[in-house]
């Protein structure tokens, strides 16, 4: 599984600091900035799938850069944490309002700032229910990352997995590139289309020895389509 890219934007150098360090901890990895020129710079070079906010940053304050995050398409789905030191309800909402999942007032203990930060990311992600599914021959075992089919096995990776569970659960209609982003990669917005079309490939030459690939199906000018007829 690839490390959840948490950036920190913190006018504060030691509470910068302190931020890195206890996300570097929790096993994620640390981007920084220092205001909100940096924090665009860093959200387009690194996309990153999480953002610790301060409210009062140099330039532009953090419930305006929010509010900026959330009107772009490119930016919209990446959650936000506000960081603040003051504690005032007038205030929690008005950061709420600007389009912040979540808020936590200084000084925190990081105990608490990392237990916000899984819960945030938690509900971004899209779930996968335990149940095993059939479709088309195949059965496929979330619990136990199994698919069969006959008295075979499919080996996958955990993006083709995802989208051969979304396929098998909503079987018989065509989704696009843009619909199977949202719906298998969840909130990694800065994906490329195309990142689809390389999936789709691995996933059918999983499928092809035993002769299910043509269970998904190219729909021209339209998506992907997993049918069993
Ligand atoms: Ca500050």
């Amino acid at each position: 599984m690839m490390k959840a890219k948490i950036l920190i934007v913190e006018d504060e150098p030691a509470i910068q600091e302190l931020l890195a360090f206890n996300v570097m901890q929790a096993g994620f990895h640390a981007l920084r900035a220092e205001d909100a020129d940096s924090a665009w710079r860093q959200i387009r070079d690194h996309a990153p799938d999480l953002i610790l906010l301060d409210w009062m940053l140099p330039d532009t304050s953090g419930v305006v850069l929010a509010k900026q995050l959330r009107a772009d398409a490119a930016t919209r789905d990446i959650p936000i944490i506000m960081l603040t030191a003051r504690g005032e309800e007038r205030d929690k909402v008005l950061g709420l309002e600007s389009g912040a999942d979540d808020y936590i007032t200084k000084p925190f203990s990081p105990r608490e700032l990392m237990a916000r930060i899984r819960a945030v990311l938690r509900r971004h992600v899209p779930q996968m229910p335990d149940e095993t599914v059939a479709a088309g021959g195949l059965e496929l075992s979330p619990s136990s990352h199994r698919v069969t089919a006959g008295g075979g096995a499919i080996e996958l990776g955990p993006t083709e997995f995802r989208l051969l569970h979304f396929f098998m659960t909503h079987a018989e209609r065509v989704y696009s590139r843009t619909q199977l982003l949202d719906q298998v990669w969840g909130t990694q917005v800065f994906v490329e289309e195309r990142t689809v079309d390389v999936h789709i490939r691995r996933l059918r030459a999983a499928m092809e020895p035993l002769g299910m690939d043509g269970l998904i199906q190219t729909v021209r000018g339209s998506g992907y389509r997993f049918s069993a007829s």
